[in-house]
């Protein structure tokens, strides 16, 4: 692979064979005026991560982009949040699946290889021994996923070009989230303490983002008419269209109830099948990096799940906020305060990873 195109992948071994290679030191790269597109380039690449989605840009220039990926390791290094560990190690992975999907065949075999993944290029796909199979999918929940709903002939499995390039992104997302945090030298922080400073703000605006989705104690009676119609006809037996089981599902799911609580809610449908149901209340709540918001009540209506409309309704545009002004209304009557009742839970962040890595090249 030539410079362009470990641009592109750069948590490869090649990648960063090819940066420690280089001339510069690390302490050039991190001040050096003739850096600071690469610099500049990192900065965005973590911003975006947190936001959800590195974009590519077009800076006519391989080697800033792939200088970028080693001093992005940096700033999440210095900076050493878990949950910001997590977003940044899952964007870099969907940003190379973003490739991969397009890729030519004999790189993703390249790419493979890297990880220990041995396929060779098929009609329709990739051929991989089943060992290296469950390895990739073992992060994966789906059931189409699981190696007894996959062929076996003589021990390989045979999967698309995209299930492949899937595969890959869970290697990816796996191998940069294990190498992080680094171990970074303070000095190479305090080098680049502006940029932290501007990715923490963006952190901090995130995360708020999520607490403010704290909602307390869960208020059953505060439900809007749309979340009562759609749990009493789930638990009455009623099979729920797909639309509405995401509507209730990523309500539940908001205002503070756990995977298994909702997933206990669907076990009288008439459909009922435990481990798909869990599958999928586990994805709305964000097993794969992606938590949802229930939909506006726009977008209820269009699919005919708003039920009952009241006076409430007439004051907001989302069940969510139907059911934070109910409460609202219902402690004020309560109480004659107007502070809110309940407090707001913390953000459910994991705990710091103890993983440390010894260098601060670009693979992983
Ligand atoms: S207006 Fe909104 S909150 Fe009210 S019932 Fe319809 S969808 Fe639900």
């Amino acid at each position: 692979m030539d410079e362009a195109r470990l641009s592109e992948y750069p948590f490869l071994t090649k990648a960063a064979e090819y940066v420690a290679g280089m001339d510069s030191t690390i302490d050039e790269i991190l001040v050096s005026r003739g850096y600071g597109m690469a610099r500049s380039r990192a900065k965005s690449r973590v911003i975006q991560a947190i936001k959800g989605e590195i974009k590519t840009e077009d800076m006519g220039l391989a080697t800033p982009e792939l200088l970028s990926y080693p001093i992005a390791r940096i700033l999440v290094s210095c900076i050493d949040d878990a949950f910001l560990i997590r977003r940044y190690a899952l964007a870099e992975a969907k940003f190379a699946n973003s490739r991969m999907g397009k890729e030519d065949d004999n790189i993703l075999t390249e790419i493979g290889r890297d990880f220990n993944i041995n396929a060779s290029i098929i009609d329709k796909g990739f051929r991989i021994h089943f060992t290296d199979y469950i390895r990739g999918a073992a992060g994966m929940r789906a059931l189409k996923w699981k190696l007894v709903n996959r062929r076996l002939e003589s021990g390989y499995v045979n999967i698309t070009k995209e299930q492949y390039a899937r595969l890959l992104q869970e290697a990816v997302r796996v191998r940069i989230s294990e190498a992080l945090p680094l171990d970074v030298p303070d000095m190479f922080c305090q080098a680049m303490a502006d940029d932290i400073k501007e990715i923490k703000t963006c952190l901090e605006e995130i995360k708020k983002e999520f607490d403010e989705e704290g909602f307390g104690q869960v208020e059953p009676g505060d439900f809007p008419p749309c979340i009562v119609h759609l749990l009493s006809s789930a638990q009455g037996g009623v099979n729920l269209a797909h639309s509405a089981r995401f509507a209730l599902t990523s309500f539940l799911l908001n205002i503070g109830l756990s995977v298994d609580q909702v997933v206990q809610m669907f076990n009288v449908s008439p459909d009922f099948n435990e481990e798909m149901t869990h599958y999928q209340v586990d994805h709305i709540a964000g097993s794969t990096g992606t938590s949802y918001k229930p939909p506006a009540c726009t977008t209820m209506i269009t699919y005919g799940n708003c039920y009952n409309k009241d006076e409430i309704c007439r004051t907001i545009g989302h069940p969510l906020s139907y059911y934070r002004k109910k409460k609202k209304i219902q402690h004020e009557k309560l109480t004659g305060s107007n502070k809110p009742e309940g407090t707001i839970p913390k953000s459910t962040m994991p705990e710091n990873s103890s993983v440390k890595s010894e260098d601060i090249s670009n693979k992983g």
